[in-house]
């Protein structure tokens, strides 16, 4: 659908179900797949089963329809990787680091490294995936025509069709001019080529995301009305998708500008509690969790960081293992995920915290832990920061 740089993801909602499987690596872009395409792929080929293939190729045995719903929702995934593939490749062109790419419910995100360097870049990443879908629609159209009359590739002109049209759709909605899908992101490029403002052309092309994510709902809504329930749902959630997206990549961005060039260290908690590695987790949980309230705590043996422990890594280990397991046997290690250097620029550190849903960060200055700061403290320093001074 879209190549989305920095929002902090949540993580459950409208996007999927926040679990993720490898699929492959091509190209070097790791590709991935929520869990809710597993739904989603059971859903696709019923319906196309049960309600697309048979009245446009009446007279096939049931276990045919079947295989071809199989096979067409096979295909629709193949689709949306080429779609997705052909954004990331122009990004790397233009070297935008790719993290990867998740195929969710609605088709795929690209994970950017950083946002397009100039209106150029972004016009010719966002147009490479629509491009793609439509010459691949077309292609497909020709090879459909090829397999000719004879009955027994009914089947398979069946699944080459139905690919086809998708394909198609897949081009032209991504084209709606509303950001965050591709044609508003060709439209803030536009506008941002035009003006030589970002954070104008960003918020124009919101406001039509937003404005065409609310028709998408009225249209959800109104089906649902007349009766036709699942197409309605459909557009519903659809439409609040793009709503949200909107919203979402508007604020990223205004986040991203309000942070840039001040230091992580400027919004950590100084000399944050820490905890040793030897004590067990009854003593951690009674003496440090307890009392303090925090949800993390830095692990440090004698000057030297380890690593951080939270709640989520004391529930791992059973209750009535708590006055055996020490915190040590339980810490989250040291990683680059979770650990920066006090002069990170904070817009970058933001992109990190959304990239691996890690929300707390150590901070250290030349090795040593000076503090922690949380996607909490930069949200709220953000919100004091725009009250303040709104027109930064
Ligand atoms: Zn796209």
């Amino acid at each position: 659908m879209q190549p989305t740089g920095t929002l902090p993801r949540p993580q459950t909602g409208v996007l999927g179900f926040g679990g993720r499987i490898t699929l492959c690596t091509l190209f070097g872009i790791r590709i991935q797949l929520d869990w809710s395409w597993i739904l989603l792929g059971v859903l696709v080929t019923w319906t196309l089963a049960t309600g697309f293939f048979p009245p446009r190729h009446p007279g096939l045995a049931p276990a045919t329809y079947w295989w071809m719903g199989v096979l067409g929702s096979l295909g629709l995934v193949v689709s949306l990787l080429a779609h997705e593939l052909s954004h990331c490749l122009v990004a790397r062109r233009f070297r935008i680091p790719i993290r990867g790419i998740t195929l969710f419910i609605f088709g795929g995100v690209a994970e950017l490294g950083e946002e397009p360097p100039s209106a150029k870049a972004e016009f010719l990443m966002a147009a490479a995936g629509p491009a793609m879908s439509l010459a691949l629609g077309v292609v497909l159209d020709q090879v459909a025509t090829g397999i000719g009359p004879s009955d027994a590739l009914e089947p398979a002109r069946g699944v080459v069709e139905y690919l086809s049209l998708i394909n198609i759709m897949l081009g032209v909605f991504n084209l709606v001019p509303a950001f965050p899908l591709d044609g508003g992101r060709m439209l803030r490029a536009l506008l941002w080529w035009l003006r030589g403002d970002l954070h104008a052309a960003t918020r124009r092309a919101a406001m039509t995301g937003g404005m065409f994510g609310a028709l998408l709902i009225a249209l959800g809504l109104f089906l649902i009305v007349t009766g036709q329930v699942i197409g309605g749902i459909w557009w519903f959630v659809i439409g609040l998708f793009v709503r949200n997206a909107a919203h979402g990549s508007y604020m990223q961005m205004i986040a991203r500008e309000t942070l840039a060039g001040i230091p992580i260290g400027r919004f950590m908690t100084l000399d944050p509690v820490a905890v040793p590695p030897s004590i067990s987790i009854r003593r951690f949980v009674d003496d440090y969790v307890y009392r303090l309230h925090f949800d993390m705590f830095p692990v440090v043996e004698r000057g030297t960081l380890l690593g951080w422990i939270g709640t989520r890594q004391v529930k791992r280990a059973a209750h009535e293992d708590w006055d055996r397991v020490t915190v040590g046997g339980l810490l989250e290690p040291l990683s680059d995920d979770n650990c920066v250097d006090a002069g990170l620029d904070a817009a970058r550190a933001l992109t990190l915290m959304s990239r691996t849903a890690n929300h707390r960060l150590l901070v250290t200055e030349r090795g040593r832990l000076v503090g922690v700061v949380t996607l909490a403290d930069l949200v709220r320093s953000l919100s004091l920061r725009l009250e303040l001074e709104p027109g930064r």
